[in-house]
């Protein structure tokens, strides 16, 4: 089983991973599980971009081989620990920012990620309120998404750091590697590149730029498994700590993603929360739990879905045949 999950990010809708996958899928045969690798290398060649709907392709091929070899997806990778996840709060008005930061509290998170990057003032109000209600002990973490201007509010970090903030992900547009890293020079809040990184070449550039101090790295936008290892690899070379993100995957996604963060001891954050933020529950049976803020990836063999709703799977259902 596999996932794709659209985005803007990435430039795919439904529509066009559909249409990728029919592209891709008679390119594979039946032993591939046997070699992911050059599985990832032959899609690329046969199509480029669509990271997504690769991603679908190689968490699937992943699943099956942990499968045959009757493991848990984590074992391929070389570990098991349980990662703390945070939830996103997204609410724009203070007040009901705060009232939802504090009712995740209450329900067992420790960390929180607060969606950003409106007017700058109006941030720092938004944050403020969620300090002040939450308390000292709970992790924030702010996602700006692409949505300041590195002239605007450089001069204005230091009223960001009264508040404890664990980082800030991609403050500014995701090409402005310059932009990032005069805010990293200027700030003691760790910066955290997302949209800027998305593939291991990316990973490389960013590096070498001296931009970031974390990368948030997430299958969809690097297709896969293999891909998002490398990255995260390539960073841990460089001493840079990497989250486990996500777009808006169902726990099938979610939990490819929490086998890989539970095995590779550089993912330092977890943000793997989209599961529980949408509303429908594809999985009915198995996947990554989750308990106390802690995300346990399955521990039955290959990614551990047992079953899934497929009611909500709407047409049309593919099949394909090797
Ligand atoms: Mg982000």
């Amino acid at each position: 089983m596999g996932e794709a999950s659209p985005s803007l990010v990435t430039k795919e809708s439904a529509k066009t991973i559909i249409r990728c996958v029919d592209k891709l899928a008679p390119n594979l045969r039946l032993a591939d599980e046997l070699e992911i690798g050059q599985v990832v290398r032959r899609m690329d060649e046969v199509i480029s971009g669509n990271p997504s709907a690769k991603a679908a392709i190689d968490i699937a091929l992943h699943d099956i081989l942990a499968q045959r070899v009757k493991k848990p997806l984590f074992a391929l990778f070389g570990g098991f620990r349980q990662i703390t996840t945070d939830i996103t709060i997204s609410a724009r008005m203070p007040a009901d920012l705060s009232q939802d930061a504090l009712n995740a509290v209450n329900n067992g998170f420790k960390a929180l990620k607060i969606k950003a990057g409106f007017s700058f003032e109006e941030d720092i109000e938004r944050i403020k309120a969620v300090r002040d209600r939450v308390g000292p002990k709970v992790a924030l973490r702010i996602d700006a998404n692409q949505g300041w201007k590195e002239k605007q509010i450089l001069n204005s970090l230091k009223k960001l750091e009264v508040f404890d903030l664990e980082f800030i992900e991609q403050p500014v547009k995701a090409k402005d590697l310059k932009g990032l890293r005069k805010l990293r020079e200027n700030t003691n809040i760790p910066i955290m590149a997302d949209e800027s990184v998305c593939s291991p070449e990316d990973a490389l550039k960013i590096i070498k730029s001296e931009a970031v101090d974390l990368i948030n790295i997430k299958l969809m936008k690097a297709g896969g498994l293999i891909k998002a290892k490398e990255i995260i690899e390539i960073a841990e070379q460089s001493k840079i700590s990497c989250m486990m993100g996500c777009m808006c995957e169902s726990n099938v996604g979610i939990s490819a993603a929490a086998h890989l963060a539970s095995a590779l001891t550089n993912i330092k954050f977890a943000d793997l929360d989209s599961d529980v933020l949408l509303k429908d529950k594809l999985v009915l049976e198995g996947g990554a739990e989750l308990k106390d803020s802690q995300r346990i990836p399955p521990r039955g063999t290959g990614l551990g879905i047992a079953r899934i709703d497929e009611q909500l799977l709407l047409n049309p259902i593919r099949k394909y045949s090797f």
